[in-house]
């Protein structure tokens, strides 16, 4: 088994807990829900105008930055344009369509396989763990409570009580000083290329990729120290 550092910094959102790969199969089937409401609008033609307008509302790093700390609100915002776009004015149904999602959302999110054994082998190892998550203090103590995550870290940071949120260096520069530990002697992992991994690495962490699509490097800027294809790697030897 491969030496570990001191301390690691990982993230929590699809690098602990699948979070987002049921993002498509959560909007049809919330949309496919209130088909009857659509007044002659197709479920697909919604379906493309909510994901234009996601991917336009999230492609923007300022917008990003604040909407991730209000989820809902965001969502709303969506799919009033969306509805806008499609001739709907209904704002009962771009209410009622938002929180069916944020349910299913919700209900479908879980923990990837084997992550309580590796967070487990870590501490038995003597390394300490900082969770480093964005988005809202409500949204991400819920799911660090409902997974029973809090006891497995010895220090938590989450965006919306931290004031900062990555890739900003006051949140790894504030776990390190934590722990008390030089960058040198620790590890940022996690599925966000630039956030969890080429952030830290500029201030000297080892930076470790979770590849949670298989998206590969092709085409991306800067070089982890390693990739991994889930987060249980980390206590498997490289090969
Ligand atoms: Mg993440």
């Amino acid at each position: 088994m491969e030496a570990f550092p001191r301390a690691i910094l990982i993230d929590l959102d699809d690098t602990l807990v699948d979070d987002s790969s049921n993002v498509d199969a959560c909007w049809d089937d919330a949309c496919a829900a209130v088909a009857p409401r659509l007044r002659g609008v197709g479920v697909d033609r919604l379906r493309a105008a909510i994901d234009r307008r996601a991917s336009w509302y999230w492609s923007d790093p300022k917008r990003h930055r604040t909407g991730r700390l209000d989820l809902r609100a965001v969502r709303r915002h969506i799919l009033e344009l969306a509805f806008a776009e499609l001739g709907i004015d209904d704002s009962g149904l771009a209410r009622d369509l938002a929180e069916m999602y944020r349910q299913l959302r919700e209900e479908r999110a879980q923990m990837f396989p084997g992550v309580i054994d590796t967070l487990d082998r870590l501490r038995a190892q003597g390394v300490r763990l900082g969770m480093m998550t964005n988005g809202a203090a409500d949204a991400q103590r819920a799911k660090i409570e409902r997974f029973g995550l809090a006891a497995y870290f010895d220090h938590i940071i989450i965006e919306g009580e931290f004031g900062a949120g990555k890739p900003d260096r006051r949140v790894f520069e504030a776990l390190l000083s934590a722990f008390d530990v030089a960058p040198g002697d620790a590890w940022a992992i996690g599925d966000h290329l630039e956030f969890d991994v080429l952030a830290p690495m500029r201030l000297g962490l080892h930076g470790i990729w979770v590849d949670v699509r298989n998206a590969g490097l092709d085409g991306r800027p800067g070089r982890p120290h390693r990739v991994v294809s889930a987060f249980t790697e980390i206590v498997e030897t490289p090969v």
